[in-house]
């Protein structure tokens, strides 16, 4: 049986070709940026005043003066002006351009303003004070995003700020989620006592949306040739089948079997972890990549994460290093298998949240991820660190 480290490197080293396509930026959230974007001016593009108050020139503070004549008012939205007279303020609002020949800006709350002038009560002032200096946070042409970024809102801001209303994004593989096992009934079927609702399919199709890979959710029965026949017909649309169910040692599990009589080649049958060891991959000599993870509802999940989204965000670039978080305490693991324990995040720390088993996913609800515990130790301490498999967005 392989080790964790050997079935991710397996899954990444065979990483899909993507296309490109333009999504609207109101479309964009989720998708891997297929392009570099650089700043098209300055960030700020001009000297900003950061307060609302008045601009002027220091050297007539610091040579004494206190109160100044107000020479005028510049909003947000008006072009530079200057200051005609070293002795005189121009009142500025936040976002204006700072007026030539003042460097520093004295806040309202630091004034005093009546009778058209204003005296500073403010025991100190900064030379520079409340100016975004043009350019302080990036220059036009500095790269602001790179390809392989995950299109968060912050990264929305980024790309409307340099006016990029189409945006090129990786074009996600056509896939299909496949559940099997004859236990399971439909999300709207009231369950006899000995079924349950398919619930897994549901949890793929959504964590894949996370980063807007759409796939559509079939069920199919525990019967070899049924699934033989179904396969081969879903593989004619579907580059990449993400299967629930059916990977085990159990009478009725034909999948993979039935994958290899579909063309595939077994990458790998059984990682050394916990949960998920019955996990299978494999992939065909046209492209297409099939992922087996077992019916477990909390393997899969765990499986989907580790596995399936790393595969397709290493495949376009997205890095899939995992941040280590160190353990908020004691936690002992036996078997000689990775365990990929639940944990909450909480200051920093990771609590085991272990639940009741691979079958236990209302846990799912409490915790935040996993935190990979090595096979090779048994006793985890309190504040020694683990890498941190995030499944929250
Ligand atoms: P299997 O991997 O097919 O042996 O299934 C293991 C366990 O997971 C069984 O108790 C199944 O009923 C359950 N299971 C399998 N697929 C799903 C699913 N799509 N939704 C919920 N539970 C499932
Ligand atoms: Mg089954």
């Amino acid at each position: 049986m392989i080790t964790v480290e050997e079935a991710l490197r397996l899954v990444l080293e065979r990483p899909f070709h993507p296309t490109v396509r333009t999504a609207s930026l109101s479309d964009a959230l989720g998708y891997i940026l297929a392009e570099d974007v650089a700043a098209d001016r300055d960030f700020p593009p001009f000297d900003r005043v950061t307060m609302d108050g008045i601009a002027l020139s220091y050297a007539s503070w610091s040579g004494g003066q206190r109160t100044f004549p107000l020479a005028g008012l510049v909003a947000a939205g008006s072009p530079r002006v200057a200051l005609t007279h070293p002795a005189t303020a121009l009142e500025v609002m936040t976002g204006a351009v700072l007026p030539s020949n003042t460097d520093t800006v004295v806040r309202y709350e630091d004034l005093e303003v009546r009778d058209g002038q204003a005296t500073v009560r403010a025991a100190d002032l900064i030379k520079g004070q409340s100016i975004h200096r043009r350019g302080s946070d990036a220059r036009r042409g500095d790269i602001l995003l790179r390809r392989g970024t995950i299109i968060s809102p912050a990264e929305i801001a980024l790309l409307a700020s340099v006016g990029k209303v189409n945006v090129s994004v990786y074009a996600p593989p056509s896939a299909i989620v496949v559940s099997t096992g004859d236990e399971l009934v439909a999300l709207d079927a009231e369950p006899l006592e000995h079924q349950v609702r398919r619930s897994n399919a549901a949890a793929i199709q959504a964590a894949m949306m996370y980063t807007r890979w759409k796939a559509d959710t079939v069920h199919l029965p525990d019967n070899e040739d049924v699934l033989h026949g179904a396969v081969s017909e879903l593989l004619q649309n579907n580059d990449v089948l993400i299967f629930s169910g059916g990977v085990s040692k159990g009478k009725f599990d034909f999948i993979p079997l039935v994958l290899l009589k579909c063309g595939f080649g077994q990458v790998f049958h059984e990682v050394r972890q916990r949960p998920g060891k019955p996990m299978w991959f494999g992939t065909r000599p046209d492209g297409k990549f099939a992922f087996a993870l077992p019916g477990n509802p909390v393997s899969t999940f765990m499986c989907y994460h580790q596995y399936v989204r790393s595969w397709f965000w290493s495949s376009l670039g997205v890095p899939v290093r995992k941040q280590l978080v160190p353990l908020a305490s004691d936690f002992n693991f036996e078997p000689r298998l990775t365990h990929f324990l639940q944990v909450r995040l909480e200051d920093g720390k990771a609590t085991p949240i272990p639940g009741g088993g691979s079958g236990d996913f209302v846990n799912l609800q409490a915790v935040d991820g996993f935190l990979e515990l090595p096979a090779e130790k048994s006793a985890f301490r309190a504040g020694e660190a683990f890498p941190f498999l995030s499944f929250r967005q």
